[in-house]
């Protein structure tokens, strides 16, 4: 299910410094590998092993200081109805101002979970000064400071009590969940139209959460599946500034609903650093992944134009070289089906359990010939390896000192868990633990 933490508040209480406190750590690790760019309003961050999707509303904001305009207002709606809990941000440095009481207006209306969080509470006076802001009529004000982290982790534990866990039953389990998502225009409507319109049965729609989710099942090509659609997006905002906010609104909530997620490109405009971002996204989320570049009849190429493509993007994506990459034309239905049937592979590479004797077998072999390295006079001895029933594949290596394994050996050991069992297109986990 997709925990979605919403930031809103005016602009200088602190939002985007709260947004990389909760997301940071977890994001410098992806970000200096892939290139991928800094600019982003959306992130994961996790409390206490719970995932969630933090979206700082601010940085789609073009409001100004002294207008609550209808474009805030809209977004704060949105924001409303695609998160699973809010946070509201003010500044106990200036207290309550008029635009703070206009967004409190807006919040009081929603039915999700909001906290008021008082932030730049650095000094005790200032954590004092907090309580002004219960008169916003929204509870109890959590006193933080963003900058130092103070006061974080008391919110946190309250945010996370209202995620859903994963043990929900789910009356579709086992079918997969597939979501389409891209950049505007690269072809996701028109490859829905082709999909849905083509052997189109829908067997169920499935009611969503909220009221706009839409899941519905297909069976396309001999395959069942969920669809969860991202297109539509351009006819829900009114206000053309909020379209962008929407839309990635939209897909992280479609992204972290499904299992595969297809992404689009535009084979015209190749690999882009907002490309990059869903793709890192979706690893990082565990997703399943196949990349679909679009439109690869309108780019000029001959026989090698595919081979040299893919190379250049696997390149640009690293460490991320295991999706696969087709390239495929909507319009004239060139590997429409191939595309489905490797997000239907995805699935069953992202679902499959390898029997503990099996995976020992070919580890132990591999661990033999090339044993973890020394590390400061020590030699880690690992015994043997599970894979635990998580829904995306996670491996425990159980050995002596796991706190010196390298992170060069743990790369080695997920390619060589790669080469024996094909996870291709799939993100894997793999820990230490002490035995
Ligand atoms: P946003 O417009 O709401 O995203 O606000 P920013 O995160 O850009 O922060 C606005 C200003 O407040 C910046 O100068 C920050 O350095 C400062 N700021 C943010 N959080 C804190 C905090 O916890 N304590 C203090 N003293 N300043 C902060
Ligand atoms: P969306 O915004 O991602 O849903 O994209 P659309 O499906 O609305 O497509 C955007 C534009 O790309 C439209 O003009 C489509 O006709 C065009 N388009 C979609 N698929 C293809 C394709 O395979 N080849 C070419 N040349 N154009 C395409």
């Amino acid at each position: 299910m997709a925990n979605i933490v919403a930031i809103v508040g005016r602009p200088n209480v602190g939002k985007s410094t709260l947004f990389n406190r909760l997301t940071e750590q977890r994001q410098a690790i992806m970000d200096n590998q892939s290139g991928v760019t800094r600019d982003r309003h959306y992130g994961t961050a996790e409390w206490n092993d719970k995932y969630f999707t933090v979206i700082d509303t601010g940085g789609y904001v073009v409001g100004s200081e002294d207008v609550f305009e209808e474009s805030i207002r809209e977004q704060v709606e949105m924001a409303i109805q695609e998160s699973t809990v809010l946070l509201f941000v003010v500044d106990t440095q200036t207290g309550i101002t008029g635009l703070d009481e206009d967004f409190a207006d807006v919040l009081r209306r929603s039915k999700k979970p909001v906290y008021v969080v008082a932030n730049k509470a650095e000094t005790a006076e200032r954590a004092h000064a907090s309580a002004e802001f219960y008169a916003l009529g929204l509870g109890d004000p959590y006193a933080i400071s963003s900058q130092t982290g103070t006061g974080t982790g008391d919110l946190l534990d309250e945010v996370v009590k209202h995620f859903q866990s994963d043990g929900v039953e789910d009356p579709d389990a086992g079918i997969p969940r597939i979501a389409i998502l891209g950049r505007p225009n690269v072809g996701k409507s028109s490859f829905l139209n082709v999909l849905t319109g083509q052997e189109r049965s829908i067997v169920t729609d499935i009611a969503g959460t909220t009221r706009d989710a839409i899941n519905t099942r297909y069976k396309a090509y001999g395959k069942d599946f969920i669809l969860t659609d991202t297109a539509g997006i351009r006819r829900k905002a009114r206000i053309d500034s909020n379209i962008e906010f929407y839309s990635v609104l939209r897909s992280i909530k479609a992204m972290e609903d499904s299992d595969v997620c297809i992404i689009m490109l535009d084979a015209t405009r190749g690999l882009e650093a907002q490309d990059l971002n869903i793709i890192g996204q979706a690893v990082k989320a565990k997703k399943g992944v196949v990349i679909m570049v679009n439109k690869w009849d309108a780019v000029e190429k001959d026989h090698r134009t595919a081979d040299v493509l893919r190379k250049e993007m696997i390149q640009r994506m690293m460490p991320i070289d295991y999706v696969p990459i087709i390239f495929a034309s909507v319009h004239e239905k060139q590997r429409i089906f191939q595309v489905m049937e490797k997000a239907m592979e995805v699935y069953e590479n992202k679902t499959k359990k390898i029997a503990t004797s099996k995976l020992n077998e070919a580890m132990q072999a591999e661990i033999e010939k090339f044993p973890p390295p020394s590390m400061k006079g020590k030699f880690v001895k690992i015994k043997y390896m599970v894979q635990v029933p998580t829904p995306s594949p996670t491996f425990i290596f159980f050995c002596n000192l796991p706190q010196y394994v390298q992170e060069s050996y743990q790369r080695f050991l997920e390619n060589r868990l790669r080469e024996h069992f094909d996870f291709t297109g799939v993100p894997i986990t793999v820990f230490f633990r002490q035995k």
